[in-house]
């Protein structure tokens, strides 16, 4: 595909990675990002399964290994913290629960930025505001600077996809929630935990810590059961109150952690919600990662499908030549399946992270308490650890270009 010219849309996880590949096979690229800078925030994300080999193709298994965070093993406490039912990294090939691969979001975004930055375009602070279909190519229009032609254009530009708001119906983009909400920030160790994450919950809300930073620090998160309602992404200040308020009189370490929102710069809020579209593509433009097949972080796998999606949809472009169509659907034809079964795991998540009853809690110590019985404490995760990674990885170094004093 040697000077296909490609606009991606977001630059987060799978945009960066996708600018990796298709510059690696040749391809032009250009990265359109509506914040000012690399956006640098959220926590943990896993990297398991399929995503391993990707990463290991693309010749950053090493910074990443050595960027990760050290996460041993969790375990399930009461409100004085009691350790009532633990599970270690060990066991399930470091694809379980706790993966081997954690590792904080903004730092893998800055590693494939790191690796593309010199191989392709990134502009920040604009974003697509029309596209205009046309049989030899894409007529865009920017908010901020001139309109300009593409061969394709690729969204990756998250849950609230902007470019997939721009060709598909609104009926389409439905997202479907998952009757569950999420937050992420950054906290003291009050809970004093090494390398080690804890987790309470009470009936329809669950707060958790996880050590981060060389135990510097931990990642609080907490997640809470309620039917959809609106809110606006950029209020902070709102959205903060909501978790304080839903988060109010909990036991544990709740009040220490929940008061250090006010100062977290890298505070997270989003539904768990999941994008299910009839087709990833409309002609030249298509969607990957989030925009195209947001499992909800309840799958455990948004970053590894992101970071597979990725590789495949350049993988295929290549396989195309300059077919971007035919590369479209090929990618579309190979992937969706895994991701269908991805995104079924992710939709009975909502009851392991954050019961609804005081029996569902109880359940889920239980059940945990059983894995670390059986033989290789693996039984009850085989089916996951064996989906995770279901994915044959098709091989595409044959379509690799050498491009003159750049090495990606
Ligand atoms: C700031 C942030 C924090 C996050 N924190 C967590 C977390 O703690 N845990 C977790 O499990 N998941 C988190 N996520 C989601 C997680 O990164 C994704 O589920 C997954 O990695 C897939 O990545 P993605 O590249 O498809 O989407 P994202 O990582 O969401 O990246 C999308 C990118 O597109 C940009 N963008 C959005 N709209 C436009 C537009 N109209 N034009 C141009 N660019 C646009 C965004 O600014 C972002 O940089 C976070 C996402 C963001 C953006």
């Amino acid at each position: 595909m040697l000077g296909t010219k490609v606009l991606v849309s977001g630059a987060g996880i799978a945009g960066p990675a996708l600018a990796y590949w298709l510059a690696r096979y040749g391809a032009d690229v250009t990265v359109v990002e509506s914040a000012p800078a690399l956006r640098t925030g959220g926590q943990l994300v896993d990297i398991r399964g399929v995503a391993r080999q990707v990463i290991a193709e693309a010749g950053l298994t090493e910074p990443i290994r050595a960027a990760r965070t050290g996460a041993d093993g969790l375990s399930f406490v009461d409100s004085a913290g009691r350790r009532l039912a633990s599970m270690g990294v060990a066991g399930f090939g470091g694809d379980g629960p706790v993966t081997e691969i954690e590792i904080l979001r903004g730092v893998l975004s800055e590693i494939f930025h790191e690796a593309t930055r010199d191989v392709a375009d990134y502009v920040f602070g604009d974003h697509i505001s029309g596209i205009r279909q046309r049989p030899d190519g894409v007529c865009v229009d920017f908010a901020h600077r001139p309109g300009q032609s593409f061969d394709l254009v690729v969204g990756a530009d998250g849950l609230h996809s902007g470019v997939r708001s721009l060709v598909f119906a609104p009926e389409q983009t439905r997202l479907r929630h998952l009757d569950t909400y999420l937050s992420f920030w950054t906290a003291d160790n009050t809970p004093g935990l090494r390398d080690w994450t804890e987790v309470y919950s009470e009936p329809g809300r669950t707060l958790g810590a996880r050590a981060i930073r060389d135990n510097s620090a931990v990642m609080a998160f907490f997640s809470f059961r309620s039917a959809p309602f609106v809110f606006d992404h950029r209020d902070l200040g709102a959205l903060k109150a909501v978790v304080r308020s839903r988060a109010a009189g909990m036991g544990w370490h709740a009040e220490r952690l929940v008061a250090q929102l006010d100062d977290a710069p890298d505070f997270y809020f989003d539904s768990c919600s999941q994008v299910q579209l009839p087709h990833w593509s409309v002609g030249r433009v298509g969607l990957v990662g989030d925009a195209a097949f947001c499992a909800s972080p309840l799958s455990g796998h948004g970053t590894s499908i992101a970071l597979v999606g990725a590789y495949v949809l350049a993988g295929e472009l290549a396989r195309a030549g300059g077919d971007v169509v035919a590369g479209l659907r090929a990618y579309e034809h190979r992937l969706r399946p895994w991701i269908t079964r991805i995104q079924g795991f992710g939709q009975g998540n909502g009851a392991m992270m954050t019961p609804r009853t005081a029996l569902g809690i109880e359940f889920r110590r239980r059940a945990v308490q059983a894995m670390g019985l059986l033989p290789g404490g693996s039984l009850l995760l085989r089916d996951q650890v064996r989906m995770s990674n279901g994915f044959p990885l098709p091989g595409y170094s044959a379509f690799e270009v050498a491009r003159s004093g750049e090495r990606p």
